[in-house]
């Protein structure tokens, strides 16, 4: 394990100091400046696959396929989309405006917020780095970058590449461990974006509260995996072994537990095993496709979790490996310490419910998850599932999948996260929407209405100009448009010589 390297905590206040400075020329705000910024992140990525993947792999020796599959296409794409339209998300929005404001300009106008801090976790160290600095980029902001210092070796050469790639006047990597961490919360930013657990989560939205200011937490959970009889069990046991299996476990929007009914149970089991043999042969220790726990400390967590329930399929571990195998459990009760916290290894349970009133209940006795993923065909139980519960997002038939739709928002809600990023959505977390008014002399017969001395007739004009009617109802609104339209056209038909009388 290579050793961690750390900015001085004392040097960080001097670091965002110099970022502001940087922010307050201006250099930040041009189309072109970001559009060369993206393209050389993107540059990055394109010219030291192999470091980075190599990094990736001295960390969690995962392979480097699936950090290609994993974190080079999505970070690209995140990249390529904010460089194809950023023209488009920099242009002033013009809004609806009223009849008494039709010579208005009226627009909202997004502005770079100004010196945004990024704090990242190690599960996916380049996916959790690079794609909201790409936004806060696109957005016009100088960046703050703290990676996690758990997956040393990307954060090592974080430090290395980022400012050989991104102007350093405006884009600095405070690379390093608590002290660090606590170093960068003490200094004033315009925004937070954090990725991690929700534990640590609170400490950043207290630090961020003493400045007030606005944070975007994207945090994990035990995110429910529904499965019925209408579905196609085969491939719903291969989704779901891929997406949990997947990085050993560590991924936050990994279906952390199976709901299903008992005659569901053991179909499901046979396809996940079929699946995980299929994916990492007899022995997935020997797999180069399959990847190891960060580190000791996770591993002792996880591995604790192996005696609940039944194991039905893997539950090998070897603590020098850093290995627990893609591990199987049924019959877990919720008060199993596996029911607890989110897993964030290689282990699934699966929790057997009477029906779907019994699985959206157990759903909502948890804190709301990243995502719900729900294997059904059955219309009425995917909308049931989606109205009585809340999560992040929702997935059906399939998993992870949602993450790599940029004009889908990216986040959680309640314990699993507050805001959003990708595409369009991460440009506007680090944009303030300004919005503008631009008015003329001209308009002042009408606004007269509002000065002293104020008269009954001037403020039942003021009332028709500022409150807006109830809307009618829309069957009558068009009742009356195509009234009117019968009759143009009746009048029309008659100009032309027709006669209807
Ligand atoms: P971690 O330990 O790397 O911590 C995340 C960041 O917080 C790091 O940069 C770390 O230095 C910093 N940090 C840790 N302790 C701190 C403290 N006391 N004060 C200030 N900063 C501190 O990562 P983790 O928390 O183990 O990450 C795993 C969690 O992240 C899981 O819950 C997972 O679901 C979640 N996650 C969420 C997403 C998402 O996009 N929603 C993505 C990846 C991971």
């Amino acid at each position: 394990m290579a050793a961690l390297e750390e900015v001085d905590p004392s040097a960080v206040p001097e670091m965002v100091a110099k970022l502001r400075k940087a922010f307050n020329t201006g250099k930040t705000r041009p189309k072109q400046y970001r559009l060369h910024q993206l393209k050389c992140l993107l540059r990055m990525l394109e010219e030291k696959e192999d470091e980075i993947a190599t990094a990736i792999y001295n960390d969690l020796r995962r392979s480097k396929e699936e950090s290609m599959l994993g974190e080079f296409f999505s970070t690209k794409a995140e990249l390529v989309t904010a460089i194809n339209n950023l023209d488009e998300w920099m242009k002033p929005e013009y809004v609806k405006k009223d009849m008494t404001d039709m010579i208005n300009s009226i627009y909202i106008q997004r502005e770079p917020l100004g010196v945004v801090c990024v704090i990242s976790s190690w599960n996916y160290p380049i996916v959790v780095l690079i794609q909201p600095v790409a936004a806060a980029i696109a957005a016009g902001n100088v960046v703050l970058l703290k990676p996690s210092d758990v997956s040393t070796h990307t954060s090592n050469l974080m430090m290395e590449l980022i400012p050989q790639y991104l102007d350093p006047e405006c884009y600095s990597v405070a690379a390093g461990g608590i002290p660090v961490a606590q170093a960068v919360l003490k200094e004033k930013f315009d925004h937070i974006i954090y990725t991690g657990s929700s534990g640590v989560g609170k400490i950043i939205m207290k630090a961020a509260a003493e400045h007030l200011t606005p944070v975007t937490l994207e945090m994990g959970g035990k995110s429910p995996c529904y499965v019925d009889s209408s579905a196609n069990i085969k491939v719903a046991g291969k989704r779901i072994a891929w997406g949990k299996y997947l990085n050993a476990g560590q991924t936050c929007l990994a279906p952390d537990y199976v709901l299903c009914q008992k005659s569901v149970k053991d179909d499901l089991v046979a396809s996940i095993k079929t699946a995980v043999k299929e994916f990492y042969g007899e022995d997935p220790r020997t797999s180069k496709s399959y990847a190891r726990v960060i580190n000791e400390r996770h591993f002792t967590r996880v591995e604790r979790l192996l005696k609940d329930g039944v194991t039905v399929m893997g539950g090998e571990s070897d603590k020098d490996d850093l290995y627990i195998a893609p591990t199987l459990i049924t019959d877990v009760k919720n008060d199993d310490a596996i029911m607890e916290d989110e897993i964030f290894g290689p282990i699934l349970p699966i929790v057997t419910v009477d029906d779907l009133d019994g699985a959206i209940d157990y759903i909502n006795g948890k804190e709301k998850p990243l995502v719900l993923y729900a294997f059904t065909t059955n219309k009425q139980v995917q909308k049931l599932l989606s109205t009585r519960t809340s999560s992040g997002g929702f997935t059906v038939n399939d998993v992870l999948v949602q993450f790599g739709v940029l004009t889908l928002p990216f986040g959680g809600v309640g314990n699993s996260g507050q805001g959003a990023y990708h595409g369009k959505f991460g440009f506007d977390t680090f944009s303030h929407k300004k919005a503008c008014y631009i008015t003329t002399s001209i308009t002042e017969p009408l606004m007269s209405v509002r000065y002293p001395p104020f008269t009954t007739r001037n403020l039942k004009i003021a009332s028709s100009l500022i409150v807006p009617k109830i809307k009618r109802r829309s069957y009558f609104r068009k009742a009356v448009m195509l009234c009117f339209i019968a009759v143009m056209v009746a009048f029309g038909l008659r100009r032309l010589g027709y006669s209807f009388f």
